[in-house]
């Protein structure tokens, strides 16, 4: 994005302080992220608070004056020190007045923003009522922000996923049993195709390839018949399928000589101590945030591509075109055999 020189200097100079807050879904890696933003915005000079609860506590003025100290021995935790809420007065122009009432008295000229495809939608809307520098992380286990590689929080889930279905896999093989493990992803397979390479699952069945064709079915006539007498099938979770249950229910009823089983992992999918890769990432797209609000940007999420920092306008990290590699189906199918 480029940004007239004059323009640059004018927003530069008027950024004297920047809060930070945590928004949605938890993903291991947002604490690194408040430290990266916290650390390089008071090495270039600026002051730091942090809001509390995401967009809630700029609702309920819970806003708190941040130094290099307050994100002292964070980077190997889990969560979010700053908490994160769903709020939805936020999505009211009455709850977003509040807010920039708030954020004004409390002395804040720009906004870093870490969380998912909503917090980066709210982030967007209310940079488009109020004259507010935004610049947005994408903090998410989910990965389904576009133009960026990877989303910080989805390394650690997967090692997370992997080790459980590692578990699964020594009783699956003792019974002769079909495992549904269902897997987060907020109706996107990120998680369960990568899972599944990673696990050496027999197969993922995902939202993005269901076109049109029933994967249960062709796991059963293709894969699972043939050659295996136990198979783990990840599955992303999604309200059209119903996710592993959908899936288990209509084994029962179309396919009763398979004993079917569910696994759904849920929330321990957000734990843990984030990975060396999410806290890398964390750390990069953190300063990277500050870095971009320097120059003058403003309305854009820092994203990898090729391991390379992008700058990602709002409209494209949330305009769900991110393609999923169709290599990596293909893989599951050749490596399942
Ligand atoms: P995530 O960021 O993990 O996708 P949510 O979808 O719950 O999580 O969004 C987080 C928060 O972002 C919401 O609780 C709300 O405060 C704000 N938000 C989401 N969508 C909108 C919207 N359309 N308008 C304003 N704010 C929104």
């Amino acid at each position: 994005m480029s940004i007239p020189k004059n323009a640059r200097h004018k927003f530069m100079a008027s950024i004297k302080c920047i809060g930070i807050l945590t928004s949605g879904g938890d993903a291991p890696g947002m604490n690194a992220a408040i430290r990266a933003v916290t650390r390089t915005a008071i090495y270039n000079g600026f002051h730091v608070k942090g809001i509390m609860r995401g967009y809630r506590g700029l609702i309920s003025n819970e806003i708190i004056e941040y130094h290099s100290e307050s994100v002292s021995n964070i980077i190997q935790k889990g969560g979010t020190i700053l908490k994160t809420a769903r709020c939805p007065e936020f999505k009211t122009p009455e709850g977003r007045k509040t807010a920039y009432d708030n954020m004004k008295a409390a002395g804040i000229d720009a906004l870093v923003v870490i969380g998912g495809d909503g917090t980066i939608t709210g982030a967007r809307i209310f940079a488009e009522e109020y004259d507010v520098p935004i610049v947005g992380l994408p903090g998410t286990i989910d990965n389904d922000l576009s133009g960026t590689d990877s989303t910080i929080g989805f390394d650690t889930a997967l090692n997370t996923i992997m080790e459980a279905v590692d578990k699964l896999r020594d009783t699956a093989t003792s019974h002769e049993r079909l495992f549904f493990v269902e897997v987060m992803g907020h109706t996107a397979g990120y998680l369960a195709l990568n899972g599944a390479i990673a696990t050496g699952a027999e197969a993922a069945i995902i939202p993005e390839a269901s076109t049109g064709d029933d994967q249960l079915k062709t796991l059963i006539d293709n894969g699972f018949r043939k050659s295996k007498n136990s198979a783990i099938v990840l599955v992303a979770e999604n309200p059209e399928t119903g996710g592993a249950m959908g899936l288990a229910e209509r084994v029962k009823k179309e396919y009763p000589q398979y004993d079917a089983r569910v696994t759904i992992l849920g929330h321990l999918q957000r734990g843990g101590s984030p990975s060396a890769v999410d806290r890398i990432l964390a750390s990069r797209l953190g300063a990277a945030a500050i870095t971009a609000l320097k120059e003058g940007q403003r309305n854009v999420m820092t994203g990898i591509r090729n391991g390379e920092i992008v700058y990602v306008p709002f409209s494209l990290a949330i305009s769900h075109t991110k393609q999923m590699n169709r290599d990596n189906i293909e893989l599951v199918k050749v490596l399942s055999i």
